[in-house]
Formats: C-alpha cells, sequence, structure tokens
C-alpha cells in the first residue's frame, strides 16, 4: 500500500520520484526494465531537461559532473538543398545514449534512498477503487495499491490507455527509425547535425555523436504522411542517404553498430486529458513531444516536477478529484501548451508549404529555424 505510485523509470518518472523525495509520502516507482535498459532515442538531452532536474534536485548539479558517458553540445548544423544553417548553442545541453543517461538518473533516485523501487515489474492492469487504485503487474505476481498513481510510462505504456483512454492519433504522431554507425567522415563529437530532403518535408534525419566515436543516426516522419504516401521508413532511412551527396560520402567508410530500431514520438500538437481523479500523466505517456523537432525529454522532466508539486497539493488538501488536480494540466498548458501547439501548426505549414523551409535556409534565418530546432 503506498500514497503515491510512479510507473515507468524514465526521466518524467524520474523527475517525479527526485521531486518527492522530501515529501514525506509512501512512495514506488515501478518499472518492466531491469536497468541499465535501452530507450529508442535521438540521444540528445535537451538544455531545458538539465535546467529543470538542476531546479529539481540541488544535488543533481555534482551529479551530472561526476557523469562522464556524455558530451557538451556546441552546434547544431541543419542541412537543406545544398544549403547550410548553423546554431551555437548557449545553454547547457549534452548528448548521451540512452542506456547511459537513463541509468545514471536512476541511479540518483536510488541513491535518495526516500523511495521504494521495484525493476523487472511490468504493470498490466490499473483498477479504480474507492481509496484510488489497485495495480498488478504481469500474472499478478505483486499487486499494489495507492492513493495516487503518476503515469510515466512512456509511448504505449498503460496508463495514458487504461486512464485517459488515449488512442494514437497519425496527425499527432512520429514514426521514427535509429541505428548507431561508427566512423562517419567529418564528424565532431560536439556538433549535432539535422538533414531535410524535399521527399521527406518536414522530416529530417539526424547524426548525433555520442562517446567512443559512435553517433546516433536516425530518421522521422508524420505517421500520417508515412501512411498516406505509402512509405516504409527503414528503407527511406536508406534512401535519405542515398538522395544526398554529402551524406553518402560521409556514410562510406561507416560501420552500422547497432542496427535501425524503431519507436513513435506522441506529439504535444494535441492536447490531450492528462490528469482525472487520482491519477496525473507525464512525459510521453501525456504526449508532450514537440512536433518540430521531435524533442520530448525536457518536457517529460518538467511535467515529472509540477506532477509531484501537485501530487503534494492533493495530500495536503485531501483532495485527489479531477477537477482539483486539472490545476496541473492547466499549469502544463501556460508552460509549454501553447509552444508545443503553435509548433505543430509550424509542421503543418512546413508539410504544407515547403518553400517555408527553402526560404528559411536562402536567407539563413537561423533565428527563425531556431526557435523549432531546439
Ligand atoms: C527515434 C526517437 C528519437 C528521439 N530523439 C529525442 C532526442 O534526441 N531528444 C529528446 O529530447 N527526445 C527525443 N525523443 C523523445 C524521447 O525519447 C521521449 O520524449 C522521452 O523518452 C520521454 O520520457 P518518458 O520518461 O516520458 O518515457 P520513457 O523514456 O519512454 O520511459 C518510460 C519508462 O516506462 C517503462 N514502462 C513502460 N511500460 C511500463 C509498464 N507497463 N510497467 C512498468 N514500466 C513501464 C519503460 O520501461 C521506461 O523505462 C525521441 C524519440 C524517438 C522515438
Amino acid at each position: 500500500m503506498y500514497d503515491v505510485i510512479i510507473i515507468g523509470a524514465g526521466p518524467a518518472g524520474c523527475a517525479a520520484a527526485l521531486a518527492l523525495k522530501d515529501s514525506g509520502l509512501h512512495i514506488t516507482i515501478i518499472d518492466k526494465h531491469k536497468f541499465p535498459r535501452d530507450k529508442v532515442c535521438g540521444d540528445a538531452i535537451p538544455g531545458r531537461a538539465i535546467k529543470w532536474l538542476k531546479e529539481i534536485d540541488a544535488s543533481f548539479k555534482d551529479e551530472l559532473c561526476t557523469f562522464n558517458k556524455k558530451i557538451l553540445t556546441q552546434k547544431t548544423v541543419c542541412y537543406y538543398n545544398n544549403k547550410q544553417v548553423d546554431f551555437d548553442w548557449k545553454q547547457e545541453a549534452y548528448t548521451s545514449t540512452r542506456i547511459d543517461f537513463d541509468n545514471f538518473l536512476f541511479n540518483v533516485v536510488k541513491k535518495k534512498n526516500a523511495i521504494d523501487v521495484f525493476e523487472n515489474t511490468e504493470i498490466k492492469d490499473i483498477i479504480k477503487d474507492e481509496n484510488g487504485f489497485t495495480i498488478s503487474s504481469r500474472n499478478n505476481t505483486t499487486v499494489f495499491k495507492a492513493t495516487m498513481i503518476i503515469g510515466a510510462d512512456g509511448t504505449n505504456g498503460v496508463t495514458a490507455k487504461k486512464l485517459a483512454g488515449f488512442e494514437i492519433d497519425r496527425k499527432h504522431h512520429v514514426a521514427s527509425v535509429r541505428a548507431y554507425y561508427k566512423n562517419i567522415a567529418d564528424t565532431e563529437a560536439s556538433r549535432c547535425e539535422i538533414y531535410f530532403d524535399k521527399k521527406y518535408l518536414p522530416g529530417y534525419f539526424w547524426i548525433f555523436p555520442v562517446t567512443n566515436g559512435i553517433a546516433n543516426v536516425g530518421f522521422g516522419m508524420l505517421s500520417e504522411d508515412v501512411v498516406q504516401k505509402n512509405i516504409n521508413v527503414k528503407k527511406a532511412f536508406y534512401d535519405f542517404i542515398e538522395r544526398s551527396n554529402v551524406l553518402q560520402r560521409k556514410f562510406k567508410p561507416a560501420n552500422i553498430e547497432v542496427t535501425l530500431q524503431g519507436c513513435g514520438l506522441p506529439l504535444g500538437s494535441r492536447w490531450i486529458n492528462m490528469s482525472g481523479d487520482n491519477f496525473i500523466l507525464t512525459g510521453d505517456s501525456a504526449s508532450l513531444v514537440d512536433p518540430v523537432s521531435g524533442a520530448g525529454i525536457g518536457n517529460a522532466v518538467l511535467s515529472g516536477k509540477l506532477a509531484a508539486e501537485q501530487t503534494i497539493e492533493c495530500f495536503k488538501k485531501k483532495n485527489f478529484s479531477a477537477a482539483f488536480i486539472k490545476a496541473y494540466d492547466k499549469k502544463l498548458y501556460k508552460m509549454i501548451g501553447i509552444e508545443l501547439k503553435k509548433n505543430g501548426w509550424a509542421l503543418k505549414y512546413f508539410s504544407r508549404m515547403p518553400w517555408l523551409i527553402n526560404l528559411a535556409f536562402s536567407m539563413g534565418k537561423s533565428n527563425f529555424l531556431k526557435k523549432f530546432i531546439k
């Protein structure tokens, strides 16, 4: 029996756990995997994720200094139609494989000793009762009871489906693949590269160097376009390289280290119902990925923080009603909802009017593009 159960120990769940560590509440965090575990991602840890984590936990800054499986990102270069726009980053952002970064973050939570941890425990069923929820793992091997649930179980998780009736909408969803390569020509460890191709606009191809001379390489585009244009995303990844002279040259000496794997991104261009009686959804389970950049880690951390703050309020006021918890949705909307909606519109415009991207590149409007590629 717990006051709060956090389902999922990715960035959203760990942020919520860290923000709740001094609450005095009886809390557990549950994940279906034993860590370290991989997560298909571009591995770009955005500046806003670092900023929020430092705000949540005063010791995070020192913990981050001791974590050496990361590279500081100093530059992003975008290519389209033989034109190039460069951005220099002032904010502290990194690349780090998710197997390393998420394990580091989860270890920060574990070290605090304030919260029970269950790994290798996949939640299968959630049943609402008078006082909260009964939550069962696969084959009913463990049954938990909780007054409050924080859903942080990512895309395809159980909480968004069972608690909020969430279903994928292809207009607000990206289909994506990524692989790891070694020996790509002309890469710099601190430089991320993004490529556009008019055939696949507004989707993009990325090369994000991580540690040990390896780069995370991937491609993603709107799921609606994938279906309408009958695109095989894995084939499109290789076609993207074939269609670009620059990429062909770069990949000539390269060796694939980890083969292509796919995963979807639930976009925040659609604002879903992310709370209700006794529950709050965060991160990908609340569909908070930026529609243009595809970044979701920063918003996952922020939503975990706000979910924890709302949960503390609920216990203080002994009010777990949907109406009271709605304050969470409202605060989150104020902080990032408007921006996500705006970027959703931008995605639509880029999709219908690809000349807008052409224009931005021709004019070297880095500030215009920078609004989105962050
Ligand atoms: C190809 C790709 C590239 C991306 N690139 C970037 C990028 O470069 N930068 C960026 O900021 N974002 C990127 N994103 C988005 C980013 O990966 C997500 O937004 C982010 O991981 C969301 O964090 P989260 O904590 O909500 O979910 P997750 O990181 O998915 O964590 C969810 C956790 O819940 C656990 N879980 C799931 N189901 C259950 C269950 N039933 N019971 C118990 N535990 C469960 C999982 O094991 C997992 O540990 C990318 C996404 C994709 C698919």
